[in-house]
């Protein structure tokens, strides 16, 4: 079976950045279960997945623009600290969930300069290339639940 729109696929995958460090990788863990064409997985990727078949592996170099987009310089403030809940202590590098006009983004704090704040509600791999090696693991047709939910059950997938 190949890949298709509307297929339910397993991968193995491994994410590195153009300086080779590893940012995320299923090795060692459940495959990634995703249904084919509704945008689970970054647009890069799902295009040149289709039409392989499991055990097939493959190395796929997804641009930033087909992967979590540029970055946005306006996506960047200079927040004041007394924004922030009392009794937290503020340091660069810190991720938390804000409530932006696009709904929950993760804002990361770049930098801490007496009582201004910097904070990026860029993605954070927004602005950098992915380099994908995948494994496909299993391609098959989805359950007709699977569709109605619209996600996988079982490995990989939501278990309920
Ligand atoms: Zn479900």
């Amino acid at each position: 079976m190949q890949i298709a729109n509307d297929m339910a696929v397993l991968i193995h995958y491994t994410l590195t950045n153009d300086a080779g460090e590893v940012l995320d990788s299923s090795a060692g863990d459940e495959p990634l279960a995703y249904i084919h064409g509704q945008g689970d997985i970054v647009e890069g990727l799902e295009k040149a997945l289709v039409g392989k078949a499991a055990g097939d592996k493959l190395s796929v170099k997804v641009s930033a623009e087909e992967g979590y987009g540029p970055r946005d310089k306006s996506k960047v403030q200079t927040v004041p600290r007394a924004a922030f809940e009392d009794g937290v202590e503020i340091v660069t590098g810190m991720r938390f969930q804000a409530r932006g006009p696009e709904g929950m983004v993760i804002v990361t704090v770049t930098g801490v300069t007496g009582d201004d704040v910097t904070i990026d509600a860029n993605h954070p791999l927004a602005g950098e290339s992915l380099n994908f090696a995948i494994e496909i693991v299993q391609v098959r047709a989805c359950t007709k639940e699977e569709l109605e939910h619209g996600h996988i059950h079982g490995a990989g997938g939501h278990h309920h």
